[in-house]
Order: structure tokens, then sequence, then C-alpha cells
């Protein structure tokens, strides 16, 4: 895995695409390359499929971006994920959060504002601090751009403005008085809307009793 993060960024070079077939060569009888590669992504390295990425092709990957330096002494030679997320589970998890990415709303296969990138819905594992300080480790469902930060997209400042435009009176004065601020203020229930939205089930059902819903 160590070899594989240095030949990326030696080789490839952090935005360019490669092949498996480059991959292979460049590691001759190295079994599991492709697990090498794989397991770079639980060190925050981001390699794009074209799942992730539909400009490239099933033979090619992207490398995105670099993540943690695993060739230095300390780090572990490999991932050291906690057990994996069984089928069933998942699903319960991806219903139970109304299919849906908690932490931006959008839901599989829907495209990102401005791209052509689909969402996939994925499992994070989020600590959550229960009421009486003991935490926790609830599974929430996120979309790939959330588990890995959302990369630079491009503005389109014409469709900004036209948006704008097409707000009613009240709405741009609204508007205006953010942009004047640089700030947009919150009210404290739109505060715990979006800390309760991005909540895990379990939690949120517990914030549902606690307002007294069924
Ligand atoms: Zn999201």
């Amino acid at each position: 895995m160590k070899r594989v993060a240095l030949w990326l960024l030696a080789e490839v070079g952090e935005g360019n695409e490669f092949t498996k077939e480059q991959m292979r060569a460049a590691f001759p009888g190295v079994s599991q390359i492709d697990r090498r590669m794989r397991d770079l992504r639980s060190f925050d390295w981001r390699i794009d499929t074209n799942r992730e990425d539909p400009l490239l092709t099933s033979a090619q990957q992207r490398f995105v971006t670099r993540g943690q330096p695993v060739w230095e002494k300390g780090m572990p030679s490999r991932s050291k994920s906690a057990p994996a997320i069984g089928a069933v589970r998942r699903r319960e998890v991806i219903s139970g959060d109304s299919n849906m990415c908690r932490s931006c709303g959008i839901t599989p296969g829907q495209f990102y504002v401005g791209t052509f990138e689909g969402a996939q819905l994925d499992i994070a594992r989020r600590e959550v601090v229960l009421p009486g300080g003991v935490s926790e480790v609830q599974l929430v469902t996120e979309c790939n751009r959330c588990r890995v930060g959302a990369k630079e997209l491009a503005a389109d400042l014409s469709a900004v403005i036209e948006r704008a435009g097409a707000l009613s009176p009240d709405e741009r004065e609204l508007l205006a008085g953010w942009v004047d601020a640089d700030e947009r203020t919150f009210s404290t229930a739109e505060r715990v809307w979006a800390e309760y939205r991005a909540l895990p089930a379990d939690a949120r059902a517990t914030l549902r009793e606690f307002l007294g819903l069924a």
C-alpha cells in the first residue's frame, strides 16, 4: 500500500487518470494490487472510479487527492477498519434515514448541483454524545461527496445572478441583507433543525420523543 501511494504521487500525480494495466505494470508480480489501492481510501486518499466520475471509462481511475502519508513510520501498513457493516444492516440504516444523505439531503443517483455526477449513498459511523454525556457510535447515511469532503466545483456566476434576479422583492431584500453582512443568520430553531437532520435514526427518534411526536 505504501509503494502504491508513492507511485501515485510520483508517476500519476494528483488529478490524473491511470489504468489498472499501468498499475499492474508498475508492480509486476505483486498480488492484490487493486486491493492495496482500495486500502488507501481508508487513509483519506481519494481515488475515483467511473462510479464517482462519469468522465472516466470502466478501465480508468483518477487519483484525485492524496491522504495521510502512509509511508511514514508509525502509520499502519494496512487499514484497520471497523468490522464491515452487513448488507441487511446497511439497508436498514439507509431506509431508516429515508433513503437520503443526512448531511446534504441528496438521494441516490440524483446529480449534484451543476454536475452530472450522481450521488451514491454509503454508511458512516457517527459518534453521538447522548444526553448524560455517554457517547456511542451510530450509523448514518451519507453520500459519497459528504463522506470524502466536497471537491472543487466550477461556479456558474451567471446562473447564480439569474436565480437572484428571479427572487421576489422581499426575498431579494432578505438576500441582500445576508450578502451585505456576508453572513446568514439562523434562528435557534433552524440550527436545531440542521443538527437534528444530520443525526442517525436512533438519535432522531429520541428527539421526536422529546418533542412529543409518535
Ligand atoms: Zn451528502
